[in-house]
């Protein structure tokens, strides 16, 4: 191989600053990012030398098992001496195959189908033609509108974008060129029965031209962090029914256990017609997500004058990320993740308790392996950021939030800093 000299850190930042973009960063980088050498379990080790860092991130969602996991390492290896890629029209095999069999079988019951997309944005964008297609192929062109509520954040490509919150959220720039969508209301925490009603007037009013409800089951993630009443997909189960109305749920954050149930969806005991899953479905190794449906959606689309679901990227299905999410499924599934979500909750419980008496802070709340502290005021991101790191942690506030969704590895010891850094980082940003 032939030798590679080393960057330092002050190159690597100044190379880094002129030439890479960032998520939601400008060009040239303003911020000055954290170079990270490697990682390992829970932490991530800074290449300036400087103390590990506890992941309190999960790289957004994602290394729910922490870093380098022997499993998933052997998972990949093994791949890679079989073969890395391989084109998915035509051919097939065992990884993909596998992991589509362990997605039906541990999704809500009737999901029987799978696209495997490559990220979570594609999988929504796939999830958004499977029910528009759905409704041409059904001779019902003019149901192409989306419903959803305020506050939600679906991915960053157009359709998915089309429902996030327009006003509020992290697309407004686009308002006004994206697809028109329905929107009410982001869901209040509790269940009201006045705001059930405003969901069922709501998807009735509109039926005769909406594709499909899109939202996060349970917890509205980067959209918010805010939390709601299960109850709320039990209507729209019912009002989608009841007006021919698809339903479709985005649990590409809170799928694989998160919320301390597999899936969001079982808290109300409900299956969607179309579901989307992504972040730690390889356990955070590598870039994949799947869209699943049941198999009214696909024999619908298969009856239509086009019955194809036009839709194949270059790399799906791709067999590095197959076979590592099946190890990742098989991990998660061959131990008692339940007591392990319930045991960090109630880590964070106790530890973010404090955070209720910092000024400035407007709520505190924890469900399943996910904590967070929202703020009466905009965070000040590299003040929280530095606090955080004093502490030993890494966290990434925004907004008005200051949050965090550990790895499940993560030991009580760690996820008592974590919390700690949470409150510090609430404090001081
Ligand atoms: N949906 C939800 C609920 C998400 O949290 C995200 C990512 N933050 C996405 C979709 C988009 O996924 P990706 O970043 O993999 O495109």
């Amino acid at each position: 191989m032939p030798e590679r000299a080393p960057l330092g850190v002050p190159e690597l930042l100044e190379l880094d600053r002129r030439h890479v973009w960032h998520p939601y960063g400008p060009m040239p980088g303003r911020a000055e990012p954290l170079v990270v050498e490697s990682a390992s379990g829970v932490r991530l080790r800074p290449a300036d030398g400087s103390d590990d860092l506890v992941d309190g991130m999960s790289s957004w969602w994602s290394a729910i098992h922490g870093y380098r996991h022997p499993v998933l390492d052997e998972a990949v290896r093994e791949q890679l001496g079989r073969m890395s890629h391989v084109m998915f029209g035509g051919l097939t095999h065992e990884p993909a195959v596998r992991l589509a069999k362990h997605l039906v079988d541990m999704s809500p019951e009737g999901l029987e189908h799978v696209f495997l997309a490559d990220s979570g944005s594609v999988s929504v964008e796939v999830a958004v033609k499977m029910c528009l297609q759905y409704w041409r192929s059904l001779g019902r062109p003019a149901k192409q509108r989306l419903l959803t509520w305020r506050g939600g954040y679906h991915g960053d490509t157009w359709q998915p974008m089309s429902v996030c919150d327009p006003e509020g959220g992290m697309h407004g720039l686009w308002s006004g060129v994206l697809p028109r969508q329905v929107f009410v209301d982001a869901p209040p925490v509790e269940f009201e029965e006045a705001y059930a009603d405003l969901l069922r007037e709501t998807i009735e009013r509109h039926a005769h031209e909406l594709a499909a409800v899109v939202v996060e089951p349970v917890v509205q993630g980067a959209g918010g962090m805010r939390f709601h009443s299960p109850g709320y997909l039990r209507v729209l189960r019912e009002a989608c029914d009841a007006h021919g109305v698809l339903l479709v749920f985005d649990e590409i954050a809170t799928g694989f256990g998160r919320t301390g149930a597999l899936f969001a969806a079982e808290h109300a005991a409900v299956t969607p017609d179309v579901m989307c899953v992504g972040k730690a479905l390889t356990g955070g190794y590598l870039t994949m997500a799947a869209t699943l449906c049941t198999s009214r959606v696909a024999d619908g689309i298969s009856r239509g004058e086009v019955p194809v679901l036009a839709h194949g990227p270059t790399f799906m299905g791709n067999p590095l990320a197959a076979a590592v999410a099946c190890a990742s499924i098989e991990l998660l599934l061959g131990q008692d993740w339940q007591a392990e979500v319930k045991r960090i909750e109630s880590g964070l419980r106790d530890g973010l308790a404090a955070a209720a008496e910092i000024p400035g802070v407007r709520d505190v709340r924890v469900l399943g392996a996910i904590g967070v502290v929202q703020l009466d005021h905009p965070v000040d991101m590299a003040a929280a950021t530095r606090a955080a790191v004093r502490e030993g942690v890494w966290l990434r506030p925004f907004r008005d939030l200051v949050y965090t969704m550990p790895p499940y590895v993560t030991d009580d010891a760690d996820v008592a800093r974590i919390a700690r850094a949470v409150c510090a980082a609430a404090r001081e940003g």
